[in-house]
């Protein structure tokens, strides 16, 4: 039973964590990730990196978020193919801001955003700014962060050893994320090898055909994907998420 996950707390074990303590709202998406990963693949990212730093830290897991804005062609294979049920930008920005408002209002001073959808985050920068916008304190804060964006640039040459790294974007469902699920929960990870080589174009088209992505539904290769990989960006995020954190919420 994990004792950082807010919904295996009673409501006086929550309350005494409120003070000093530091809640992750982790958020993902229900969107395909190829033959080889499950639906949830977002989301099963951003709840272990939160639990994992929770227990580093001393803080909170919220509920993870998991559904998410919608997924385009050329970062997350779009809305063609089944599985993949998105939220208009609207909704996510009030289910967002509605959920920060009842946080805040427990009285956190610290929270920290795990997002692990590519195109969720314009939706709950947004969120937090018309919250927060107008408040003249530095407390409470609210930190919103991509997982991808803090691994180190000596970790990245170690990832990408075999293959060449293209883009954030193209990296769905290829190396990155293949690697953290063969870490995280190995058991949800497919044997048969992704290995597309998808030029994705410089514009977009609506509605979008359905020719828009490789069939497989995945943008990049997933070769030399390993759960040692998976072991390498969680040390190395989680140690710069201990930084970040030490840093922004002293
Ligand atoms: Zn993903
Ligand atoms: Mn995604």
């Amino acid at each position: 039973m994990n004792r950082f996950l807010m919904s295996n707390l009673t409501w006086k074990e929550y309350q005494e964590k409120i003070k000093m303590g530091i809640l992750i709202i982790p958020i993902g998406s229900i969107e395909q990730h190829g033959p080889h990963l499950p639906l949830g693949v977002d989301s099963e990212i951003a709840e272990n990196f939160a639990l994992i730093i929770a227990e580093k830290v001393g803080g909170v897991v919220a509920p993870t978020l998991t559904y998410g804005y919608k997924s385009q062609p050329n970062s997350g294979g779009g809305p063609i193919f089944p599985g993949t049920i998105d939220l208009n930008g609207s909704t996510l920005i009030d289910l967002c801001k509605d959920i920060l408002t009842e946080f805040l209002a427990d009285g956190w001073q610290r929270i920290l955003i795990m997002n692990a959808h590519y195109e969720n985050e314009a939706f709950l920068a947004e969120a937090v700014d018309l919250l927060l916008r107008n408040q003249t304190t530095p407390f409470p804060k609210v930190v919103l962060a991509n997982w991808w964006d803090n691994i180190s640039a000596s970790t990245m040459t170690k990832l990408y050893d075999e293959v060449e790294f293209r883009s954030w974007a193209l990296e769905h469902a290829a190396l990155a994320e293949t690697s953290l699920m063969m870490y995280f929960c190995p058991e949800l990870v497919g044997s048969e090898p992704i290995d597309e080589d998808f030029i994705p174009p410089t514009y977009q088209t609506f509605p979008v055909p359905k020719t828009a992505v490789p069939a497989s539904g995945c943008l990049y290769t997933a070769k030399s994907s390993s759960a040692e990989k998976g072991r390498l960006i969680v040390e190395d995020v989680v140690r710069n998420f201990e930084v970040i954190l030490g840093k922004e919420f002293a």
